[in-house]
């Protein structure tokens, strides 16, 4: 049964790389007709475990990437959280020290520091003396006796190689003298991750660890551990970077300032902290950045197309096909497809993925999206009344594929809030509003709005051209201060659709605003 694991630790967040590589064990899994697990890497010492995963099973739960076993749903392998497994590491530790494949070490971090000080000096590569190793009871007191403190480390091959088979990567060789003698339990008494996860993973029965590259070099001591404790290594499969935005580098968070030169990754940035302002939601940069899952979540992203982007972050089913469902995913994927080279995390790309899919999705579908940001933005009211969720499918409509993202909906705050509120651009508004005549001829186009019959999109049109060509002008020198007069910017989709959807009174209580805001400049201006 192939059965596959993704073992966060509990950060708080759910990073762009670290949910790419979780997406390829669920295919996997999801493939093979597999069990995919849930595992948390917390140690004993962290605080607040509880909060810092919840952010986590939010984003799998939000990427419909759903756990068999872990967090939340159980398991018949459980404990899934590998602090509460201490017990089985040190039972490990123990055998491996019994079968001296380990063994107690008494030296202080001052003397190790000192041998590799000394190593780097001779320019040489640095490997313990084991001077402090303590293999019998004998050697134990004695070092005990000048009040040592004792941690486990493993007793590594010193010569020949150690071979596997990766899934990605082929055959790869490590040599077994580059490796240190590891340590597995610090002194007191906690068990690291090399040890833990091997356990671990035994006792899930995981079948294939797929996981970042970074791992790879940790690959021959968990199989010495493994093979040490008896156990059966499971399938490698080392997944190449993703990388940092036009860059090779491992994508990080701690490099964010550097992004941000990225014109594209800015944008994206942008973007979504304007939308994440507007509802009120908290963008500090640490929780709120585009390597972070969330982020696309808060922004109005659709699930599958971040999905869809991930999957071709290290994967391809041919030069050419971009789009997959989910069911096509999982039906086509492959470690032997998965690429070797870092794949670079492109924003603008994912953006382009993400309009895709959005201009797919029915319009009733699309309004109800962005309904959630108009309430979040307490524009409209839950439960949305009729006419809101109208005028929202009118916006939608209108607004095509402009709204690439829900969130986009809110450029269109205007249509939700009275004219005596409206943001004016300045800049616009002088441009458009403040030059000789148009006061004047808005002014004039008002009286033809308030006494016409009818305000539908057909309508409104007739009375603009009507009123064009009775002033001897073209369209373009009353339509921009309309604009701007209605809606606040120089901006938006079609003007007549503007007009209508706002209805007559409102245009009316705009444009006055707009009119009454010019004569108050004036006199400011001049007096
Ligand atoms: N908790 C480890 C990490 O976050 C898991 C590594 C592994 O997959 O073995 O990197």
């Amino acid at each position: 049964m192939v059965r596959t694991r993704f073992a966060p630790s509990p950060t708080g967040y759910l990073h762009i790389g670290g949910v790419r590589t979780a997406l390829f064990n669920w295919l996997f899994a999801r493939r093979h007709g597999g069990r995919f697990v849930l595992r948390i890497d917390d140690t004993d010492e962290m605080r607040n475990v509880e909060a810092a995963l919840q952010p986590i099973l939010d984003g799998f739960r939000w990427l419909g990437l759903d756990w068999d076993e872990g967090p939340e749903v159980g398991g018949d392998f459980g404990p899934y959280r590998q602090s509460e497994r201490t017990e089985r590491h040190r039972e490990a530790a123990r055998t491996l020290v019994e079968r001296g494949l380990a063994y107690t070490d008494y030296a202080t971090p001052d003397e190790i520091q000192a041998e590799r000080g000394a190593a780097q000096a001779e320019g040489k590569r640095f490997l313990y003396s084991r001077a402090w190793m303590a293999k019998t009871p004998q050697e134990r007191s004695k070092f005990e006796s000048e009040g040592r403190k004792a941690l486990v480390r493993l007793e590594m091959p010193r010569e020949g190689t150690c071979t596997f088979v990766d899934a990605v990567r082929g055959e790869v060789s490590f040599d077994w003298a580059r490796e240190q003698d590891h340590v597995i339990q610090r002194a007191d008494g906690s068990c690291l991750y090399h040890l833990a996860s091997v356990v671990d993973d035994h006792d899930m029965e995981i079948s294939h660890v797929i996981r970042a590259e970074e791992h790879l070099s940790n690959t021959p001591r968990q199989i010495f551990i493994a093979e040490g404790l008896g156990f059966e290594p499971p399938t490698f499969a080392h997944l190449p970077f993703v990388a940092a935005p036009g860059g090779k580098n491992k994508l990080s968070k701690r490099k964010l300032e550097q992004y941000r030169k990225n014109p594209d990754f800015a944008r994206v940035w942008e973007h979504g902290n304007a939308i994440a302002a507007a509802i009120g939601h908290d963008a500090s940069a640490d929780t709120f950045n585009p390597v972070i899952v969330d982020f696309y979540e808060t922004v109005g992203y659709l699930p599958g197309a971040l999905l869809n982007y991930l999957l071709l972050l290290g994967w391809s089913l041919d030069d050419k096909t971009e789009f997959f469902t989910r069911d096509e995913m999982v039906q086509h994927f492959g470690l032997e497809r998965v690429g070797k080279g870092a794949a670079s995390f492109d924003p603008a790309k994912l953006a382009a993925f993400q309009d895709h899919y959005m201009q797919e999705l029915p319009l009733a579908t699309r309004v109800e999206m962005t309904l959630t940001f108009l309430e979040g933005a307490g524009l409209v009211a839950a439960p949305v009344a009729e006419a809101d969720r109208d005028r929202a499918g009118r916006i939608v409509e209108a607004a095509g594929d402009r709204i690439k993202v829900a969130g986009d909906v809110l450029d269109y705050r205007h249509f939700f809030r009275p004219a005596t509120e409206l943001a004016w651009d300045d800049r616009a508004f002088a441009k458009r509003l403040e030059k000789p005549d148009a006061a004047a001829r808005l002014e004039r186009l008002r009286e033809r709005f308030a006494t016409a019959d009818e305000f539908e999109v057909g309508a409104v049109e007739e009375i603009v051209r009507s009123f064009v060509e009775a002033e001897g002008i073209k369209m373009g020198d009353i339509i921009h201060a309309l604009r701007v007069a209605v809606t606040g910017t120089a901006v938006g989709f079609g003007m007549f659709e503007t007009l209508a959807i706002l209805g007559r009174d409102e245009c009316l209580a705009r444009i006055d605003a707009a009119l009454a805001r010019v004569s108050e400049r004036k006199a400011a201006g001049s007096s």
